[in-house]
């Protein structure tokens, strides 16, 4: 190409650009969907939203694209800062960002809007055979990924360990994303790792699926904070998933709901059109991820603390799924 032709390209390009942004009549509107790290779930889950998103031109014309994140709390606060327009996050961080406690103490982010529930969740803790560690109560000395700052698993590993009485000092505790843990198992240079995530994973099928053999420690013994956390509930790591593992039973621990969220400032419509796109296509949303399979509406309007997004509350009274 001739370098006036590139330069005229790159006018058109980006006076198109401006113009789509400004959201004039007949234009785009550009959207993104905030997830986690490319092998969790939340990613995979996304882009699933985006390419119904996509292919969904009825209505406002919404473009969705993906972004791989640190995690729900990233994912929180960039959605309430306008950094992203939407966000997939667990329900005990929206809980905590809604109310202002944990991260968000003393600030509860008024911005934040709940859409709906998506898949569950589990604290999956894995560890290496040769780490001796079977329970909590194993990690003296030993080096733990509780996950980077963004993420949603690293204050479910402190409020576990917490329970359990294990001190941060007792270890050494590491603040990795979870999509760099499989790697460091495998050259043993972390033990173990905490993940909250839905299974299947393609962290955790990554890190069973190699040389050194891994299986699940339990999380047990949190009947009280569950009892205190509305969002938490009792959960078993479906272990047909890693056949790799060793680990040849189901490994009791604790979960939650993975919600999706945006923020007040997004309009209703551009809410309105993917949250219809989701309902509408949930059988093609559920066998995009197999972590998605027994989504259900009345299932996914449970688990959310926020307040419904008007876009999203418009639709669900619609369908009578809200009065
Ligand atoms: N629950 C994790 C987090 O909030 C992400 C899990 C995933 O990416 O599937 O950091």
């Amino acid at each position: 190409m001739r370098p006036y032709y590139c330069v005229l390209s790159l006018i058109i390009a980006i006076f198109a650009t401006t113009m789509i942004g400004c959201g004039g009549n007949g234009s785009k509107t550009f959207v993104s969907i905030g997830t986690g790290s490319m092998t969790g779930v939340y990613y995979p889950v996304g882009s699933a939203i985006m390419k119904l998103v996509n292919k969904n031109r009825k209505g406002v014309d919404v473009k969705a694209k993906v972004e791989s994140t640190g995690g729900s709390v990233y994912n929180i606060n960039a959605v309430v800062n306008g950094d992203l327009t939407f966000g997939v996050a667990q329900a005990d961080r929206q809980f905590q960002a809604t109310k202002g406690l944990q991260e968000w103490k003393n600030k509860p982010q008024e911005k934040l809007r709940a859409i709906c529930s998506l898949h569950p969740e589990i604290i999956t803790l894995v560890a290496t055979d040769a780490s001796g560690i079977k329970a909590l109560a194993d990690f003296k000395g030993k080096k733990i990924n509780i996950g980077n700052a963004g993420s949603g698993n690293r204050g479910n590993a402190e409020q576990v360990l917490k329970v359990a009485g294990i001190s941060l000092d007792s270890f050494i505790a590491e603040s990795l994303n979870a999509g760099e843990c499989p790697k460091m198992l495998q050259d043993g240079r972390i033990d173990a790792f905490f993940y909250t995530v839905g299974h299947p994973a393609g962290t955790i099928k990554e890190a069973t699926a190699g040389k050194r053999k891994i299986h699940f420690v339990p999380i047990t013994g949190m009947e009280k904070l569950i009892e205190e956390c509305p969002y938490y509930a009792v959960a078993q790591i479906p272990v047909k998933n890693y056949p790799m593992s060793s680990s040849k039973e189901d490994v009791p621990s604790i979960g939650m709901m993975t919600t999706f969220v945006t923020s007040s400032d997004i309009p209703e419509d551009v809410v309105y059109k993917v949250t219809k796109t989701i309902f509408t296509n949930l059988d093609e949303l559920k066998k995009m991820h197999p972590a998605l399979e027994s989504l259900n509406p009345e299932g996914m309007l449970k688990g959310l603390s926020a307040p419904i997004h008007p876009g999203a509350e418009k639709y669900y009274k619609e369908v009578g799924l809200l009065k």
